[in-house]
């Protein structure tokens, strides 16, 4: 879609003419939303990062809707509905059709054994909260949060995602998506389900030290399956900041990132911009999510979209990071690692997984 033209969430009066008209948006799948390719990932509204400031959560949540990012991001795990509760104070007042709202299912509190509950009965009492707790009436999307920790995937497909549909059906989402970490779990659910599945989000897969979401766009784009690429910062490992304590990667790849931070600071340039211009140069992808719950930040993100592209220095700086530190990387990912550490613990408190 060319820059120009005005998406179908623009609402006269509502949004910021000029910040619309400068924003980029393109087609998720065959769900008919024309998405900015620049979205906002509601995590750290839950302080999943650090404890942030609600009325500026809400004025990020206010100017990015005006300003043209339409499509959002929440789940009920991310501060266990309290991402939900401050994103509701955000939008009222907003016209609904002003925006893309994608919540989960499935995921939902820290204890570990009450971390997960794939089932539909639970499915069907999450949506219900979600939307009491975002006061609205419909989402746009429900996922499956996260389904690489459920007793199996044969569940998912025969029991959580059929739910989604049944929800689908009763109006209170318009399209059913799946999300998670390893690639090879949605082709196994995207086969394995009668659903037709409509959009699917992994994270960290299309970032500066790991761009493996490449080799699957095709299998989406093939079936009409809207992709969404979260977390362009490999959620913090991309920042001078650093990553959250809980952060799932390996050593190496921490001290790889980190190393690559103070490269970038030894050279005057950040390597958060670098990355956030890293992802959303690819065209094939429809929309990376990005959190923040802070206004320098967000402007910092859609100036990404509608100003300036990188210096030559900084362009310079980038191609050094790529060439002398991510890709010497020899494991990009942490794949299973999450998964196993989660089962132990399951476990030994007496309930382990199912062993087919
Ligand atoms: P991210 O890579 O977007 O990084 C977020 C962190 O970077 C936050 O600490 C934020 O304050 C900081 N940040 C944001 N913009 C910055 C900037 N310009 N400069 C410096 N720091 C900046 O990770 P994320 O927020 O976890 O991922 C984006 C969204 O994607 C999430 O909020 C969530 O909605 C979604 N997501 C979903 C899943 C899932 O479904 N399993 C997993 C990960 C992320």
């Amino acid at each position: 879609m060319a820059a120009s033209r005005l998406p179908p969430t623009f609402v006269h009066g509502f949004h910021d003419l000029a910040a619309v008209q400068r924003m980029k948006y393109r087609p998720l799948g065959r769900t008919g939303m024309i998405v900015s390719i620049v979205s906002l990932g509601a995590s750290p509204l839950g302080n999943v990062y650090r404890k942030t400031n609600d009325d500026e959560a809400i004025q990020v949540v206010r100017t990015a809707i005006k300003k043209g990012i339409n499509y959002i991001d929440t789940a009920a795990w991310y501060g266990h509905g309290r991402s939900e509760e401050v994103l509701g104070k955000a939008l009222e007042g907003i016209p609904r059709e002003a925006y893309y709202l994608a919540t989960k299912a499935c995921r939902y509190r820290p204890e570990v054994d009450q971390m997960f509950d794939f089932s539909a009965e639970r499915t069907l009492r999450s949506i219900d909260q979600s939307l009491e707790r975002l006061k609205i009436d419909y989402v746009d999307l429900l996922q499956v949060h996260d389904p690489e920790f459920a007793p199996s995937l044969k569940m998912v497909c025969e029991e959580t995602i059929p739910t989604l549909q049944k929800i689908k059906e009763m109006g209170k989402c318009r399209f059913i998506g799946l999300t998670g970490y390893p690639m090879e779990n949605f082709v196994k659910m995207v086969e394995g389900t009668s659903v037709q599945v409509d959009t699917a989000l992994t994270y960290c897969h299309y970032s500066m030290n790991d761009t493996t979401l490449l080799d699957y766009m095709q299998f989406f784009e093939k079936r009409g399956i809207g992709v969404m690429s979260a977390s362009p910062l490999s959620m913090g490992l991309l920042s001078n900041r650093g990553p959250p304590k809980w952060h799932p990667a390996t050593q190496e790849i921490k001290e790889t990132c980190r190393k690559a931070a103070e490269y970038c600071q030894s050279q005057g340039t950040d390597l958060s911009k670098l990355a956030m211009y890293f992802s959303l140069a690819e065209p094939s992808i429809p929309t990376t999510l990005v959190g923040t719950a802070s206004l320098t930040n967000l402007q910092a993100n859609i100036d990404v979209v509608t100003g300036s592209s990188l210096s030559p220095k900084e362009q310079e700086v980038s191609d050094y990071v790529m060439e002398n530190f991510f890709k010497p990387l020899k494991k990009k990912d942490w794949e299973n690692l999450e998964v196993d550490e989660y089962w132990a613990k399951m476990k030994k408190l007496g309930k382990a997984p199912p062993t087919s």
